[in-house]
């Protein structure tokens, strides 16, 4: 089912996310048309953005029941941070907090009231939300309400009452999972009648996770495609013209494929969309305007011929291989200049910093999963708040990273961005590590440092793995206003203090390094 396009441009103009996490569209879809629903959702899966959204997508005012005061006001100040009339009515409040609400009420401007359970135990609570235009109930912590849970509240027992007293919908969510608190949820607060249920873990065990680093990528992907040949899959690239000259190799290489972005007209678009739904074993070169409306269950695979913009959009995009269940494969591809793009394309965006941030935080979580050294899908659950065992079914299950220990190569990089100001890409440092005296590095002068030549036992493309590594860690940044001059984190301080060992994947490395490597 697609979301109404309200709630996507939603998602990004008020919360900035580009993607819906996972089961959050569902959820969102349901709440907004005003069906009752349970959702149960790992812990930092993403729930309040589950009631949030539809809030705004709908007439009147949304109740938040919510048992913790502190999280309701982190909540009503993030909202209203990014625009969002939102006011709370808890006993924490100052007066003047109050009154203030109640005047944001009385003007209509409110979208979300938040509200401790006690307050339910006042007398005349459902007359005034009935007054001020309440359309919807929002539970947070909806497992709350089971006696026999550790959590239980009393007052939450009255939130029955209140959806009968106001005969509106009634949106549940929880992390907690077990039969036992879901049947006393639809039994305290739907009256049993029985809501929307979703429940649905995050993993999509079918789906195979592989990531390789960039080396030669054209051939990277056909040889993915050849592999599969006749199966229907998708190759997303970062940009339009890429799409293009990849669809027209990949027609040389005798497949069926068609190039898909934004810059082709509708009927363009749809004539594809259609062709894919329709054909067998079609392969779609695209940008991420490609999917959203594709329901297609045996899409069998999914390349990325380059890096996506964060962890969420990767999930979203390989998600759409094996609806069916069936056995599907993926393939990430990314380098060292993907991770400049992303992190050039977040600098340069005109978010606020606190969004700038959390960008950046997606996007490390992507690499971390990149340049995994455990079972990728692991990594990728434990992001969406799960916690499962090894899947067996990824790269690093099938053959496990070889890692080293890299702390010495680290600090060498390290000092070689210090020593020269910060003011360096990798190429030119890694010729100072390796004791190559280039014309530019004769010319500064870098032949006299004391760094100069101290990396000599690796080679040149071990050094760049260990510098895209250090990327992924967050180790260094390119800074925007250097030219893309590499500059270290604070992340990076312990381990040139050498208070914290750093170990590096080595199985990612170009053949012809790994001798060098070995010989560490
Ligand atoms: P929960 O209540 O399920 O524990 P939250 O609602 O607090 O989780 O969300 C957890 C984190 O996930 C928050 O930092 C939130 O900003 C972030 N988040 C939620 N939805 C998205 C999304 N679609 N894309 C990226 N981040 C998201
Ligand atoms: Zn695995």
């Amino acid at each position: 089912m697609a979301e109404p396009p309200r709630a996507r441009s939603l998602l990004a103009q008020v919360f900035g996310f580009s993607e819906f996490r996972p089961g959050q569209e569902d959820i969102v879809s349901a709440v907004t048309a005003g069906r009752n629903t349970l959702a149960i959702m790992p812990t930092g899966g993403g729930k309040s953005l589950c009631y949030q959204l539809p809030a705004l997508c709908r007439p009147g005012v949304t109740v938040v029941i919510s048992p913790l005061i502190a999280l309701m006001r982190d909540q009503v100040r993030a909202l209203r941070a990014v625009g969002v009339e939102a006011g709370a009515l808890t006993s924490g409040n100052t007066e003047a907090e109050t009154e203030e609400v109640f005047r944001a009420l009385d003007e209509g401007r409110l979208k979300l009231l938040y509200m401790a359970p006690e307050r339910l135990a006042a007398g005349g609570t459902a007359a005034m939300l009935r007054r001020i235009g309440t359309t919807m109930i929002a539970v947070d912590e909806a497992h709350c309400v089971s006696q026999w849970g550790h959590d239980f509240r009393p007052d939450y027992l009255r939130i029955g009452d209140l959806r009968r007293a106001l005969d509106v919908p009634l949106a549940a969510f929880t992390a907690t999972a077990d039969a036992e608190t879901q049947a006393e949820i639809v039994t305290r607060l739907f009256d049993g009648q029985p809501p929307e249920t979703f429940l649905r873990g995050f993993d999509r065990p079918n789906i195979h996770l592989a990531f390789a680093p960039k080396d030669k990528p054209r051939d990277q992907i056909l040889a993915f495609a050849a592999r599969r040949r006749g199966l229907s899959g998708i190759v997303y690239c970062a940009t339009r013209a890429k799409t293009e000259t990849l669809a027209q190799a990949l027609r040389e290489a005798g497949h069926p494929a068609c190039a898909y972005h934004g810059g082709l007209d509708a009927d363009e678009r749809r004539h594809v969309e259609m062709r894919f739904q329709q054909e067998d074993g079609l392969i779609v070169v695209a940008t991420v305007a490609f999917g959203m409306g594709i329901d297609k269950p045996d899409i069998r695979w999914v390349a990325h011929a380059d890096l996506p913009k964060s962890i969420e959009g990767y999930y979203q995009e390989i998600g759409r291989a094996g609806r069916d269940g069936a056995p599907a494969e993926t393939l990430t591809l990314y380098g060292a200049d993907d991770i400049r793009l992303r992190r050039a394309q977040i600098d340069e965006s005109l978010a606020p910093p606190e969004r700038k941030a959390a960008d950046h935080g997606r996007l490390n979580a992507l690499l971390g999963l990149a340049e995994a050294v455990g079972c990728r899908r692991q990594s990728l659950l434990r992001y969406f708040g799960e916690d499962p065992g090894p899947c067996g079914n990824c790269d690093l299950c099938d053959r496990p990273a070889e890692v080293f220990d890299a702390t010495e190569a680290v600090r060498k990089a390290l000092s070689a961005i210090l020593r020269t100001g910060e003011w360096f890409g990798a190429g030119h440092l890694i010729d100072i590590l390796t004791g190559n005296a280039t014309a530019r590095v004769r010319e500064r002068g870098h032949d006299q440092l004391p760094t100069f030549a101290v990396g000599r036992e690796l080679t040149k493309p071990v050094w760049s793995a260990v510098f895209r590594q250090m990327m992924g860690h967050d180790l260094i940044r390119p800074d925007p206003e250097r030219h893309g001059a590499l500059r270290m984190t604070d992340a990076a301080r312990p381990i040139l203090r050498g208070e914290q060992p750093i170990r590096l994947r080595r199985d990612v490395l170009d053949a012809r390094a790994r001798p060098a490597v070995k010989a560490m």
